[in-house]
């Protein structure tokens, strides 16, 4: 092969703008269900990767490989920062998850996992259903939250862990965690939206929701006194804390500016649409508690692996989700950073020590 050829294979594939020194990437194949996966271990310093497996139609398998690269390297940071003996991976399956999911092609999927020897630990994402991951489970051990594994549904170890994070943010803003007559938007009240905000009230808080699915806000105004607004509006109320709980994104160019509340802290992933979403949020004066640190309850819980868990220990770790808010907050004033760029700093810092050890 020439020097021409090496270099343009070398910067198609090793030099892709997603590869950030992933350890091993693998396209799985299985003729006979038509799979075609592609799985992703970022790093294992600190254990076997663990992350969720996405079923999603992608346009094309490169969307698909920029996906996997991108999630793989978000869970090695999730699991660092929660302090997890566990690495970063993920897996995306090229498919329809309403047309083309059949449980012989999960099956397929668990083979895959298993020849990567635990290397690779694979988990429910979007497009995946507890049942999905049952039929993954009978061809390999490699995988969590299923029956046999673990305290099942993450959502409320999530919501703990927001709980927990909102009132390390309120500490941090207002000098005391006390919730008390504190008002919370809170939008999106599916599995762990409705749980933080069950939580809230009983911590005394006022709450406004939201949620583009009716019958979930008229239970919350009946069940918590909640005051509902527009989901198009809840980050515009005059609020405390703004608590997004529905999708990712929703921090950018055209919501910052009207953000009324002087906290973000919710559960939905991705929430900051670009980094530069993160400095805006610094120039209002906004507290922005980053997303894959407040939310890492459902991760937390998921790595159990005796049946029924061990609850009092994920509630030890999730519950200290809010100290290691506190922690980044201190340290993002000291050094005129965000929350976000420190909350980086530090899991990288655990890597950088694991890796030295
Ligand atoms: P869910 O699907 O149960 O709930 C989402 C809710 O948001 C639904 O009630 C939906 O109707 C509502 N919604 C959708 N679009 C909306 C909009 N534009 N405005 C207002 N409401 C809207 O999901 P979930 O498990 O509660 O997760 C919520 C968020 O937290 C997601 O971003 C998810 O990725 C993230 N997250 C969840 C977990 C977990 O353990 N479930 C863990 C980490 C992160």
């Amino acid at each position: 092969m020439n020097a021409m050829h090496t270099s343009i294979h070398h910067s198609a594939v090793f030099d892709h703008p997603e590869m950030d020194g992933h350890e091993n990437i693998v396209f799985a194949q299985d003729h006979q269900t038509g799979l075609k996966a592609i799985i992703a271990v970022h790093d294992t310093t600190l254990g076997p990767a663990l992350g969720g497996c996405r079923v999603w139609p992608y346009d094309s398998p490169y969307d698909a490989l920029n996906d996997a690269l991108r999630l793989s390297r978000g869970m090695t940071y999730k699991n660092s920062l929660a302090g997890l003996p566990l690495g970063g991976g993920k897996a995306v399956i090229i498919a329809d998850p309403r047309k083309d999911k059949s449980v012989d092609l999960m099956e397929a999927f668990g083979r895959h996992v298993d020849r990567l020897s635990g290397t690779y630990i694979t988990a429910e994402d979007v497009g995946v259903s507890p049942d999905d991951m049952e039929a993954v489970a009978r061809f390999t051990d490699h995988v969590r939250g299923t029956k046999a594994t673990g305290l099942g549904d993450p959502s409320p170890y999530t919501a703990l862990g927001v709980f927990e994070g909102i009132k390390a943010s309120v500490a941090h803003v207002f000098g005391s965690a006390d919730l008390t007559g504190r008002t919370i938007s809170v939008q999106g009240l599916g599995h762990v939206g409705y749980d933080v905000a069950r939580q809230l009230h009983e911590a005394g808080a006022k709450l406004i929701v939201s949620d583009i699915h009716a019958p979930a806000v008229l239970k919350a105004i009946e069940a918590f006194g909640a005051t509902a607004v527009d989901p198009a509006e809840a980050h515009m109320i005059e609020a405390d804390v703004f608590t997004p709980c529905a999708l990712g994104a929703g921090l950018n160019s055209r919501t910052i500016p009207h953000i009324q509340a002087k906290i973000v802290a919710g559960a939905a992933n991705n929430q900051l649409q670009t980094p530069a979403d993160g400095i805006a949020l610094k120039k209002r004066g906004i507290l922005y508690a980053p997303d894959y640190a407040i939310n890492a309850g459902g991760v937390i819980s998921i790595t159990q692996v005796e049946p029924g868990g061990n609850d009092t220990v994920v509630c030890e770790k999730t519950i200290a989700i809010g100290k290691t808010l506190s922690q980044i907050f201190v340290r993002a004033e000291r050094e005129n950073s965000t929350p976000e760029q420190i909350a980086d700093k530090m899991a990288e810092e655990r890597l950088a020590a694991a890796r030295k050890a």
